[in-house]
C-alpha cells in the first residue's frame, strides 16, 4: 500500500494537503494491512501471557520500525513538508498499565514476536485505563484518559464468550491489537471487554457508581481500592479477564487437535503477578464441565501454568476475602476449598495454606501450588523469594523457583526513542545489535577513542535540547539544556523514595542559599503518578510540586538549582526524558524494588546510575562495574535484618544528625507554608520522623555523598562520556529477547 494513494482513496488530497489526523488514519490502514501480511507462527504449542496490564504505548513509529517502513515513512513525509514526530503526536497513548509491570508485558508482546514464537497476550479492554494525572494548586487531580476512536489500532473480532457472576451474566468480546514483531511475524494482543459499559456514569474527576458492574466492568484500570464495593470490582474484572481468556484457550487448544489430557503440550500460561490468578481455578472448572475428572483436571492445569512473581511487598501480594468470591463467582469457591484441603493434607504447616484462619485466599499460594514455575524477575529478587518471602515454598519445591531477570525492547528503547545515537551506533558497530544485543559490547573497543566520546556527548546534548523544547512545547516547563538532567521518573511510592531525592534537593538549596554554589547546574526532573487512595504519597508529590514553586522562583537559587515535576508521567514521556537523562536515579530502599526496567532504558540511553545495591541495579553494577555507576546505601541484607528486628528508630536519625534534621524541618518551614497546605507536610514531616518505613535517613548522608561526587565527576566531560559508553556497551544483557529467549528455553518449551 502507498500512502499517497490512499489519501487519495479516502480523501482525495496530496500528502502537502492532508491534515496530520489525515494522514495517521491512512498510516493505521496501511500498517494494519501490512500486519496482517505477515506470516503467523502456527506451531502447535502457544504461550499465552496473561496480564492485566499491557502499557503498550503509542504503536504507530514502533510496528513501522518493526515492519521496516519507517525510514521510507518519514522520507515520504519530509519531502511533502510533513514531520512523522508531529503525526505521532495525533495518536492517544492507551493507558492500559500502572508502571514497570505493565510496560514489561508489552516489551515481552514485542519480543515474543521478534523471536518468531507463537504468542498472544490476553487482558482488558479498559475504556478509561488509568487515570491522566493534571496538577493544581500543587496538588495531584485525576481525570479519565479516554483512548478508544472510532478508528484505532483495536479490531473488533466476532469472537464472544458467557461470562457467569453470581445472579448475572454478560457477554464478553474479544478485540485484537497486531502485535508486530521486528522483521518477524504478527502476533495478537486480545483485549476483551463488554458492550453494556456506559462511559457516561463517570462523575467528576473519576468517580463512578461501583456496584454497576454491567456499566462500570472494563471503564478503568484498577479502580479505587480503598473501599469494599472497589476491591470487589478488581475481583469481577479479574474473573472477566481469566474466564474470557480460558474458554480462548481451551478452544484454540481444541481446534488444534488437542484432547484437553495433553493441554501442557498445547499451551503454556504465563499468569503475570497475582492478578490473573483464577485461571487456575477457572481452567480446572471449566474442564470438569467437559467430563475430566476433578484430579486429572488439577493435574493438567497444573502442568500448563507458569506464575511470575512481581514483588516482596507484602501489601502487594493479593488476599481476597472468601465472602468476595462467593458474591462474585462463587462456582469458584469448592474449586478453591479442594486446592486448599489438598495442600493441608500434603503439609502441616499454616503458612502454605491457601485459605487463611480469617478466610482470606492467598492468590500466590494458588499460582505457587499449582504451576509448574515460580519465577522472580532479577537475581537478588529470586534469592530473596526463595531465602525469605517465600522460603517455606522453595524448601518444597526447589525446581519449581527460576531467576527471569527483566528486560526492554530495544526498539521502542533505543532505535525508536534514540534516532541520532541508533545510526551513530551503527557506524560504529553495524547493523546487527538489532537484533544481537549482545553486539553492543563492541562498543568498549571505543572506551578511550576521543572522537566517539565528543560525538556521544553532542548526541546527549541534542537529546537534551529536544527535551527541552518538548517540555517547553507541551507543559510549558522551562528548563536549560545547559545543566545536569538528573532525572527520577517511575510511579510515586514510599520504597522508591522520592522522598529522598526531595531531602536532597532541599538540603542543597539550603546550601546554595548559605553560598555552596555547585559548579554545573543542576535540573532536578520528576514524573509520577500516585494511586489516588495512597495518602502520603500525594504527600510527596506536593512536596515536589511546592519545591519546584520555591527554588524555581528564587532568583538566588535558580540559576544552580531547578525543579520540575512533568505531569501525567507515561511512556510517550518516558520516550523523551530518558534519552537527555544524565544521571538515572534507581534509589529505591535495598530489597524491595523487584527489578525496575527504568533502570535499564537509561543505562541503554547512555545514562549513568545513581542507586542502591536493588533489584536489577546489582546486575549493572556487575556488568559495568564500580567505575562506571554510583551505588550508595545499606544493603540489603542489613534492610531485611533491621525490619527482622524491628531495630530502626527514624526520630534518633532526626536527632542526632544536622543535615537530616535541617532538611526535614524546612518541609513545614515558612517558605513552604506559602505555597503548600499545612495539612499534607505536616503529615509528612511527622511520618518521617516518626517512622519512614523505607528508611529513607540510614542512606541520607551517603546519598549526598554518591550524588555531590558524580556532580564533581561530570566537570570532566571525556571521562564521564566513558561512562556513558560502557554502560552503553553493556546494556545488551537487558534486551527483552534475551529475556524472553529464557522464558522459551526454560519454562514454556515453545519450538
Ligand atoms: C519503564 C516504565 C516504568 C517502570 O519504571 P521503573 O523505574 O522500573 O519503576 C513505569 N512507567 C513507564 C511509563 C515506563 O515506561
Amino acid at each position: 500500500m502507498n500512502l499517497q494513494n490512499v489519501l487519495n482513496d479516502k480523501y482525495g488530497k496530496s500528502i502537502k494537503d492532508c491534515s496530520n489526523e489525515e494522514i495517521y488514519y491512512s498510516l493505521l490502514e496501511i500498517v494494519k494491512s501490512e500486519a496482517a501480511k505477515k506470516v503467523s507462527n502456527n506451531d502447535k504449542k502457544k504461550i499465552y501471557y496473561i496480564s492485566a496490564e499491557f502499557l503498550i504505548g503509542k504503536l504507530l513509529s514502533n510496528n513501522l520500525i518493526n515492519l521496516g517502513i519507517y525510514d521510507e515513512i518519514k522520507t515520504i513525509l519530509a519531502e511533502n513538508g510533513k514531520d512523522i514526530c508531529e503525526i505521532e503526536e495525533v495518536e492517544p497513548e492507551p493507558s492500559l498499565g500502572n508502571g514497570g509491570l505493565g510496560r514489561l508485558a508489552a516489551c515481552f508482546l514485542d519480543s515474543i514476536a521478534t523471536l518468531g514464537l507463537n504468542g498472544s497476550g490476553i487482558g482488558i479492554n479498559y475504556h478509561y485505563g488509568l487515570f491522566k494525572q493534571k496538577f493544581k494548586d500543587n496538588l495531584q487531580t485525576e481525570e479519565p484518559n479516554p483512548w478508544i476512536e472510532e478508528k484505532s489500532w483495536l479490531t473488533k473480532t466476532d469472537k464472544t464468550y458467557t461470562i457467569n457472576f453470581r445472579g448475572m451474566s454478560v457477554k464478553s468480546r474479544m478485540y485484537d491489537i497486531d502485535v508486530t514483531g521486528y522483521d518477524n511475524c504478527t502476533n495478537k494482543l486480545h483485549l476483551f471487554d463488554i458492550e453494556t459499559v456506559d462511559e457516561s456514569i463517570v462523575e467528576d474527576g473519576i468517580s463512578f457508581d461501583k456496584e454497576d458492574i454491567e456499566k462500570n466492568l472494563t471503564l478503568f484500570l484498577y479502580p479505587d481500592d480503598s473501599d469494599d464495593a472497589g476491591r470487589l470490582l478488581r475481583v469481577y474484572q479479574q474473573y472477566f479477564m481469566v474466564s474470557s481468556g480460558a474458554q480462548l484457550i481451551l478452544e484454540e487448544c481444541i481446534a488444534n487437535g488437542s484432547n484437553l489430557y495433553d493441554l501442557p503440550d498445547y499451551a503454556a500460561i504465563q499468569i503475570n503477578d497475582t492478578h490473573p490468578t483464577m485461571v487456575i481455578p477457572e481452567l480446572i472448572r471449566l474442564l470438569c464441565e467437559r467430563g475430566i475428572e476433578l484430579d486429572d483436571a488439577i493435574n493438567i492445569v497444573s502442568r500448563t501454568c507458569a506464575y511470575t512473581n512481581h514483588t516482596i511487598l507484602a501489601e502487594a501480594l493479593e488476599k481476597w476475602p472468601i465472602s468476595y468470591l462467593n458474591k462474585a463467582v462463587p462456582q469458584l469457591v469448592p474449586i478453591i476449598e479442594i486446592l486448599d484441603d489438598k495442600v493441608r493434607r500434603k503439609f502441616d504447616n499454616e503458612k502454605l495454606a491457601i485459605i487463611d484462619k480469617d478466610d482470606r485466599v492467598h492468590m500466590a499460594h494458588i499460582c505457587i501450588h499449582y504451576s509448574y514455575s515460580v519465577n522472580g524477575v532479577a537475581s537478588l529478587h529470586t534469592d530473596i523469594l526463595k531465602e525469605t518471602e517465600l522460603s517455606d515454598f522453595y524448601k518444597i519445591y526447589p525446581d519449581k523457583f527460576n531467576n527471569k531477570t527483566n528486560g526492554i525492547t530495544f526498539r521502542r528503547w533505543l532505535l525508536h526513542c534514540n534516532p541520532e545515537l541508533t545510526k551513530f551506533i551503527t557506524s560504529l558497530i553495524g547493523n546487527e545489535f538489532k537484533r544481537n544485543a549482545d553486539e553492543l559490547k563492541k562498543l568498549a573497543e571505543f572506551a578511550d577513542d576521543e572522537k566517539v566520546l565528543k560525538k556521544l556527548l553532542d548526541i546527549k546534548l541534542n537529546c537534551k535540547k529536544d527535551l527541552c523544547e518538548y517540555l517547553k512545547r507541551t507543559q510549558n516547563l522551562d528548563i536549560s539544556y545547559d545543566s545536569i538532567f538528573d532525572i527520577q521518573i517511575k510511579r510515586l511510592h514510599e520504597y522508591k523514595r522520592q522522598q529522598l531525592n526531595a531531602l536532597y534537593i532541599i538540603h542543597k538549596y539550603l546550601e546554595i542559599k548559605a553560598g555552596k554554589k555547585p559548579s554545573t547546574p543542576i535540573t532536578a526532573i520528576f514524573g509520577a503518578k500516585a494511586a489516588p487512595a495512597y495518602i502520603i504519597a500525594q504527600d510527596i508529590i506536593h512536596l515536589i510540586l511546592c519545591l519546584q514553586e520555591i527554588i524555581n522562583n528564587d532568583p538566588e537559587v535558580s540559576p544552580y538549582l531547578k525543579v520540575v515535576m512533568i505531569e501525567n508521567y507515561n511512556v510517550t514521556n518516558a520516550e523523551h526524558l530518558i534519552p537527555a537523562c544524565d544521571i538515572s536515579e534507581q534509589i529505591s530502599l535495598a530489597s524491595k524494588e523487584a527489578s525496575g526496567t527504568g533502570n535499564m532504558k537509561f543505562m541503554l540511553n547512555g545514562a549513568v546510575t545513581l542507586g542502591t545495591e536493588d533489584g536489577a541495579n546489582v546486575e549493572i553494577h556487575d556488568l559495568v562495574g564500580d567505575d562506571n555507576i554510583y551505588i550508595f546505601g545499606d544493603s540489603s541484607e542489613t534492610v531485611v535484618k533491621r525490619y527482622a528486628d524491628s531495630s530502626y528508630d527514624a526520630s534518633s536519625y532526626y536527632e542526632e544528625n544536622e543535615d537530616i534534621k535541617a532538611a526535614v524541618d524546612f518541609i513545614t518551614s515558612e517558605k513552604l507554608l506559602e505555597v503548600g497546605s499545612e495539612e499534607h507536610l505536616t503529615r509528612l514531616q511527622k511520618e518521617l520522623i516518626n517512622k519512614d518505613w523505607f528508611m529513607t535517613f540510614p542512606d541520607f548522608d551517603d546519598y549526598i555523598e554518591k550524588k555531590d561526587m558524580a556532580f564533581k565527576d561530570y566537570e570532566d566531560r571525556l571521562t564521564w562520556a566513558r561512562k556513558m559508553l560502557i554502560n552503553i556497551s553493556q546494556a545488551g544483557y537487558f534486551s527483552s529477547d534475551r529475556t524472553i529467549a529464557e522464558y522459551n528455553r526454560d519454562i514454556w518449551h515453545l519450538d
